[in-house]
C-alpha cells in the first residue's frame, strides 16, 4: 500500500513533530488516502519501477529506489504479522541529525563527511519488530547473610559476624519487557536502545508507518521467550538483592522464581539508523526514535559500542515484598 494526499495525489508521509499525516508536497494534514496493493508487491506502485533490490524477506516497509515513495507491503502487517500496538516516531530525521551531530561531531579525529550533509541524509527510521511481555512474578528466596562489627581495645581488635537467617517473599508485575524480533537488528544494540517510554504505545495503524521502513517479526513469541524471562530473573534478581543490601555476604540455599504470563503483544518501535562507511567498514549509529538515545561506534574507537542519554522508565510495579529475618547463629 501507499498513502497518497487527497489534494495533490504525492506520497504523504508521517511528520514526528507534528504528529499526524503531512504531504511535503501541498501542507495538507491527514489528507491521506490509502491506495491498497493487490498483489504481492514487486513494482512500485506509483513509478513500476522493480523494487526486488530493497525488498528483502522481512521487510515490511520501504522506499522506492526510483521515485523515492514509501511503500508498506500489505500482507506483511496483515493477518499473522498485524501488529498489536506501535510507538510513532517522536524525533524527526532532522533532529536525529542534530542529536547525532551534537554527540559526534565534535571528537576529535573522526573522518572528513562522517556528519556531512551529503551522508547524514541517508539515514532512514526503521520500525523494528518488538515482542513484548507482561508477567506476573512470585519469587520465593531463603538463604544467609552475614553483618561484621569490628572494633578495639588497647590489647585485641574484635571481629563480630552475625548471621541472620534471611526469607524473601517478593511479587512483582513487569510490564512490557520488550525483546526485539529482528534476525537483521543485532540484540546487543537494541538492547542499548532500551527503554522506550511505553505511554508512547497507541494501537497499530498502518498509516503511522509511511515514511519510514519496516520490519516484520522474524522469530516467534514463542522462541523469543527465554529472553524475555532472563531480562525478568535479572530485575527480580536485582530486587532481592536490593532488598538485602544491608548484608555483607549472601548465601543463596533456595530460589525460585514464578513467572505468569500475562499478556503478549506485538510490536513496532521506531530507530533511526544511519551507516557511515569508512575505510570498508560500515559503522553503525542509532537514535531511539521516540526518546533520543544514541547508540555508536565512532571509527576511532572500535571495539566500543556507547549508549549515550540513558533515561530510566519504571518498568516494574512492586505489589508486595514481605521481608522475614532471624537471627539465628553467633
Ligand atoms: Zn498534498
Ligand atoms: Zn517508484
Amino acid at each position: 500500500m501507499i498513502f497518497k494526499c487527497k489534494n495533490c495525489g504525492g506520497n504523504i508521509l508521517y511528520n514526528p513533530d507534528k504528529g499526524r499525516l503531512v504531504c511535503p508536497h501541498c501542507d495538507g494534514e491527514d489528507s491521506d488516502d490509502k491506495l491498497v496493493s493487490t498483489e504481492y508487491m514487486t513494482h512500485c506502485a506509483n513509478c513500476g519501477a522493480p523494487m526486488d533490490d530493497v525488498i528483502k524477506e522481512h521487510t515490511s516497509a520501504t522506499k522506492c529506489p526510483n521515485c523515492g515513495t514509501y511503500v508498506v507491503l500489505d500482507e506483511r502487517v496483515e493477518g499473522k504479522y498485524t501488529p498489536d500496538v506501535i510507538i510513532p516516531f517522536k524525533i524527526s530525521k532532522q533532529k536525529a541529525i542534530e542529536i547525532l551531530r551534537a554527540e559526534f561531531g565534535k571528537r576529535v579525529f573522526t573522518p572528513a563527511g562522517f556528519l556531512s550533509n551529503a551522508s547524514v541524509d541517508k539515514i532512514e527510521g526503521t520500525y523494528v519488530p518488538f515482542f513484548m511481555y507482561d508477567y506476573s512474578t512470585d519469587t520465593d528466596f531463603k538463604g544467609r547473610g552475614s553483618k561484621v562489627r569490628t572494633w578495639s581495645d588497647s590489647q585485641y581488635e574484635y571481629t563480630e559476624t552475625s548471621v541472620f537467617q534471611v526469607e524473601r517473599c517478593m511479587k512483582a508485575d513487569f510490564d512490557n519487557v520488550p525483546v526485539d524480533a529482528s534476525i537483521a537488528m543485532e540484540d546487543s544494540i537494541m538492547d542499548l536502545m532500551e527503554p522506550f517510554d511505553y505511554r508512547g504505545v497507541v494501537d497499530f495503524q498502518d498509516r503511522l508507518m509511511s515514511g519510514f521502513l519496516g520490519e516484520k517479526y522474524n522469530m516467534s513469541k514463542e522462541e523469543l521467550e527465554p529472553r524475555a524471562f532472563s531480562k525478568v530473573d535479572g530485575a527480580v534478581e536485582g530486587l532481592l538483592r536490593e532488598s538485602m543490601s544491608e548484608y555483607a555476604t549472601i548465601q543463596t540455599e533456595f530460589k525460585d522464581i514464578k513467572k505468569d504470563t500475562r499478556r503478549i503483544r506485538y510490536a513496532l518501535l521506531p530507530i533511526w539508523e544511519y551507516v557511515f562507511s569508512y575505510q570498508g567498514i560500515n559503522y553503525r549509529f542509532h537514535v531511539n526514535g521516540e526518546t533520543g538515545k544514541v547508540v555508536g561506534q565512532t571509527p576511532v574507537a572500535k571495539n566500543k559500542v556507547f549508549a549515550y542519554g540513558a533515561t530510566v522508565f519504571g518498568m516494574v510495579t512492586i505489589i508486595t515484598m514481605m521481608i522475614r529475618m532471624a537471627l539465628s547463629v553467633m
